[in-house]
Order: structure tokens, then sequence, then C-alpha cells
């Protein structure tokens, strides 16, 4: 049997960086930045209004207090856009809209608040400091510096960069198109009625969400029966749109473990086992003429679940142009023992994970679920970490302090 660590190597040998591509801002959203970018202006560009108010120079207002307002003649109306050139002798003012640019002359804004508002003359009722509610040229965005590093991700805010930046696109590793696939025979699509020995086909569904959350572009291509033709021609269909194909179902040491006897013949694909509870079948290689990396993960929903946390998860990062790390890890004490455990393999259990601000130096407390079976999969729904027991431990009482992967939180 081949260790947890090996195996996330060797998938991690089968996936490079996607190649970078110009995207259009919205395109880009999920995207990594494959190159940093920089600014080709100053931001703000221009010294422009915080506020509305009336742009004014400061001494003439030295005196003003609310018994003895100061009152100036409003030479003319900035608003946000405006570009005719505007003076503002001294003893004068003008009205000014936030974000327009300041007039030449002014050195400080104050605000309509101070003021009665006036349009034709405005009387301020105090002081203010130069420079009072003036955005400077630059303060904001330096020209020629850096604004997003190579590797960011682009979400909300880094668009937001670019966007105000002057860029209508970035160079980024776009989005990896995941195809999943499922196999079985006894499968039925959710919705449709069921026979005796049919089960409805939730892994398809597990695999593109978590696909999707992690980033990527997924497509659920369904189900396919036990039939090696029309698995190995639905594996080649997809092949047109992925950048990775997972599987599930077919890899174990059953008479119709479907995907195995396929991918077996082309020689291309490993099938291991992996030293770990559960998950143990895996597979793992390429596909079709470009090599398109395949990962088949074992039926059982639970296994299928905790192989993609552990191995596709990383795949699909260094796909995306991340580095491939795994799941965060925390130091937890069980609230419940670990009755057994099998000697030898890695046991990965699905568990609460809660912050307890009584907990001293291991602030987590842990929760194995009770059903921890590979086909028990109603335990997913709270699920929101795995407990790690190490391959020689086969028994855990309530209270140890354990490894704890945590889970990315739902989008
Ligand atoms: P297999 O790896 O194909 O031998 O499947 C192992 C177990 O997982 C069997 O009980 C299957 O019925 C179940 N299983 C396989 N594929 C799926 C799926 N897509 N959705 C739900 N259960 C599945
Ligand atoms: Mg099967």
């Amino acid at each position: 049997m081949k260790t947890v660590e090996q195996h996330i190597r060797d998938v991690l040998d089968l996936v490079e960086p996607l190649e970078p591509i110009e995207l259009d801002l919205l395109r880009a959203h999920g995207g990594v930045l494959a190159e940093p970018v920089t600014s080709a202006v100053s931001l703000p560009q221009f010294d422009n209004s915080s506020m509305d108010g009336y742009a004014v120079n400061a001494d003439d207002l030295a005196g003003a207090s609310s018994d003895t307002p100061v009152r100036l003649p409003v030479v003319a109306d900035i608003p946000a856009g405006d570009v005719s050139p505007t003076a503002v002798r001294p003893g004068h003012c003008a009205r000014i809209m936030t974000g327009a640019p300041l007039p030449r002359g002014a050195d400080a804004v104050v605000p309509v608040e101070w003021t009665d508002g006036g349009q034709a003359t405005v009387a301020v009722d105090r002081p203010v400091r130069r420079g009072n509610a003036i955005r400077r040229a630059g303060e904001d965005v330096e020209k020629g510096s850096t604004v997003l590093q190579r590797g960011a991700r682009l979400g909300a805010g880094e668009l937001a960069v670019l966007a105000a930046v002057g860029r209508a696109s970035a160079p980024v590793h776009p989005r990896p198109r995941v195809v999943v696939l499922s196999t079985g025979a006894e499968l039925v699509e959710p919705g449709s009625p069921i026979g005796p020995g049919q089960i409805w086909e939730s892994n398809s569904y597990m695999l593109t969400a978590a696909a999707l959350e992690a980033g990527c572009a997924a497509y659920r291509r369904g189900f396919v029966g036990d039939d090696p033709a029309t698995v190995l021609e639905t594996i080649e269909d997809a092949l047109v749109e992925a950048d990775i194909v997972l599987t599930t179902g077919g890899v174990s040491m059953g008479a119709y473990d479907v995907v195995k006897e396929v991918l077996s013949r082309l020689g291309t694909v490993r099938f291991d086992k992996v030293a770990m509870q559960p998950g143990m079948p895996q597979g793992a290689g390429t596909v079709g003429e470009s090599a398109t990396p395949i990962l088949t993960l074992p039926g059982n929903p639970v296994s299928s679940y905790v192989s993609f946390q552990l191995f596709v998860r990383p795949a699909l990062r260094r796909l995306r142009g991340l580095p491939p790390d795994p799941l965060p890890v925390v130091h937890a004490r069980l609230t419940a023992p670990v009755p057994h455990s099998p000697r030898g393999r890695r046991s990965y259990l699905r568990a609460v994970l809660e912050y307890d601000s009584g907990g001293g130096s291991t602030a987590y407390t842990a929760q194995p679920a009770t059903r921890q079976g590979s086909h028990q999969l109603s335990a997913l729904a709270d699920t929101n970490a795995l407990v790690v027991v190490p391959e020689a431990v086969t028994e855990l009482p309530e209270g140890s302090v354990v490894e704890v992967l945590q889970l990315p939180a739902h989008p």
C-alpha cells in the first residue's frame, strides 16, 4: 500500500498551471494573476474634493465663526467630471461636488454642512485647515507601482483595483474546467423513480459542487452504467471540455469495476491502494491525445468526498496557478472517544470543529460524527473538518488532542 503523501505527490506530478490567457475583467473573476500588474497612472489622477462643499482659500476664513460668518462670492459650480478651467482668486470660492477636480488657486474645501448652502454667495461659519477635504493626486496609487502581485486571486476587490487603474482585462490562469463522471449500473438520477437495488446518484453532484467551491469551472457529466465501451467513449467525449477529469466508482476489486478495467488497458493510469480509510482504491494518470489528467475516485460517497479533499483539491490549486497547499491543520480536543481505527491505515473522520474560547492552549474541540461508514453520507451535511487518526493508532480516548483538517467554509 502506498502512503497518502506518496499519492498526493503522484497526483501533483500530473498537473501544471494552466497557460495564462488575457481575459476581460468579469471573465477573469476567480482566475489567478499570471503576472504582476503595475499602474500606468497615479490614483487619484488629479487633486479633487472628497466632499460636497466649496473650494476656498483657507486664509480667507481665518476669522470665521458662527457669530461672524465670512461671506464669499461663488464664482463657479464644479460638478464631478468637469473639465472647464476654473480658478479661485483670494476672496472668492467655487461650489464643488465630491470627486470634482480642485480648481486652481483653492487650497481647501469647506463641507456644505459648515455653510448656508448659498449659490451666489455663501456664508461660512468656521475656519478651515489648508488641505481640508482634498484628495491629493497619487495618494492612493503611485504611477508605476505594483497594484497586484502575481498569484493574486481575482475576487471583487482585485477586480475593482484593475478597473480603477484602467485595465479592461488581465493575464490570468483561467479557472480549470473540471468534468465529473460517475459510473455504476445501480445509479438513478435524483427525481426519477427508483427500482429495487437502485440508488440515487449523489457523487457527481458533490464533486461538481466541491470543484466549483474550489474556484473551478465544473461540469457534471452525470453517470454511466458499467458497460466498458460506453464508459471509455464518455470519458473520451469529456476530454474536449476538460482540463481534468474526475470519475467515481468502478476502481476497487469488484468484478464490474469498469473504470479500472477500461483505463488499465490504456496503460496511462495507475491504480493503487492508498493506506487510508475511507478511500483506499485510487487511480491517477492521463487520458487522450492531450494527456488530460484523470483522477478516478472510489464510489463510496464518503470515500469520494475525502479523496476530493486530500488529492483533488491540491491538484486543482496547482492547475489554478496556486501553491498546492493541503487543507489547513489545527489541533483539537476530541469530545468523544474513537473506539477503533484500522492499524496501518490513516483514518479521516468527519467531525464538527468548534472554537472553544475557554479551551486554553487547545482552543478547538472536535466532535466526530457517530456514523463513520464510507457509505454513511448523512453526516457530510454538518461536517466542517476531518479528524486525522494516524496509521499506528487504533483507538483514542475522549479528550485526546488530535490533528484536524479544516474544510473550507461554504461560499
Ligand atoms: P464502487 O466503487 O463502484 O464499487 O461503488 C462503491 C459503493 O458506492 C457502492 O455501494 C455504490 O453503489 C456506491 N456508489 C458508487 N457510485 C456512486 C454515486 N455516484 N453516487 C452514490 N453512490 C455511489
Ligand atoms: Mg460501481
